[in-house]
């Protein structure tokens, strides 16, 4: 079993060189051997909207691989939040292709093997079809620009975004090359049944039926943490166990019992919401459900509270 994870780490023009040391150095201690680097503030061109701030630059990118001998690692990238991929307007398109352009520049030089975006806006109803057509036209520019990371949209935490599990999965299968992102969290807190046995090995057979070279070095993303889910799906994400019981105990089961876990690469996003007094952090709780996945321990029977859910998908 060649289990891959670990957990998030801010990266900018300006990112503090001594506090990203630091926790390269907790991910070692803690022999994780996964790192996404989350670029979701990044924006081209002026960055004089308020929270915003530039791509680092590939000197940046490529020191932080050699300093810190990251080669090991299996990195990826979490794209900026301006990606959209659901908008219909020519000018919001354009740019977001631009945005994207520019991650996946930065993630090759992080030798990212995917990148990890949020598909689009929070809408009733979505032309699937548009979505499909903007993400085959991507992928296919993708392919002759030649960048080597995979495009991977990620299953979206709210009941009204973009999109759910099965609804990404069939855009994918329509396009060479393209990945998604299977949020945990996201799939559950948006009333996806991740809930039963089930529900989880419906999800493995559609994986199965889209992608056929999966391997250690080809594997399918996936992102994991503690959530609180409201009415209207996610609200925001804590540590595991905390928030509104995310099935990770039963879904990780699943995927060890079918033989998954050479297949994908697991991030933790855990994290305590500001002026909370929950304790805990992405790294340990990474390291929490490593210790799960290697132990005999397996969870059948999911005995929580799916919150304020009165709906279900599939
Ligand atoms: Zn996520």
């Amino acid at each position: 079993m060649n289990i891959s994870i670990g957990v998030t780490v801010a990266t900018s023009r300006f990112f503090s060189q001594e506090k990203t040391l630091g926790l390269f150095e907790e991910i070692k201690t803690n022999r994780l051997n996964a790192i996404e680097f989350g670029l979701l503030n990044c924006v081209i061109g002026r960055t004089n909207i308020p929270g915003t701030v530039p791509f680092p630059s590939e000197k940046q990118s490529k020191d932080i691989i050699n300093q810190f001998s990251l080669q090991e690692c299996y990195t990826s990238v979490h794209g900026p939040y301006r990606i959209s991929a659901t908008s219909e307007d020519p000018k919001k398109l354009k740019y977001s292709k631009s945005t994207l352009s520019a991650t996946l520049k930065v993630t090759d030089w992080l030798n990212g093997h995917h990148v990890t975006f949020h598909a689009g806006s929070f809408k009733r109803k979505h032309n699937n079809a548009h979505v499909q057509k903007v993400m085959k036209e991507w992928e296919e520019w993708r392919q002759q620009k030649g960048f080597k990371a995979k495009l991977a949209p990620e299953v979206g935490g709210k009941y009204n975004s973009f999109a759910d599990f099965f609804t990404l999965v069939e855009i994918a299968s329509t396009i060479d090359n393209c990945l998604i992102t299977w949020d945990i969290s996201h799939d559950f807190a948006r009333g996806g049944i991740v809930t039963t046995e089930d529900g989880v090995l419906k999800r493995l057979e559609a994986i199965d039926q889209t992608w056929n070279d999966l391997s250690p070095i080809n594997r399918l993303p996936m992102h994991f943490s503690g959530m609180v889910v409201g009415k209207a799906g996610e609200k925001h994400h804590v540590p595991l166990d905390k928030g509104t019981g995310v099935p990770w105990k039963l879904i990780f089961s699943v995927l060890k019992e079918q033989n998954y876990l050479d297949k994908v690469n697991l991030i933790c996003e855990s994290k305590v919401p500001k002026k909370s007094k929950l304790k805990g952090n992405a790294i340990t709780d990474a390291v929490r459900a490593r210790e799960f996945m290697t132990s005999d321990q397996l969870v059948k029977e999911y005995k929580g509270k799916p919150g304020h859910l009165d709906y279900y998908f599939s």
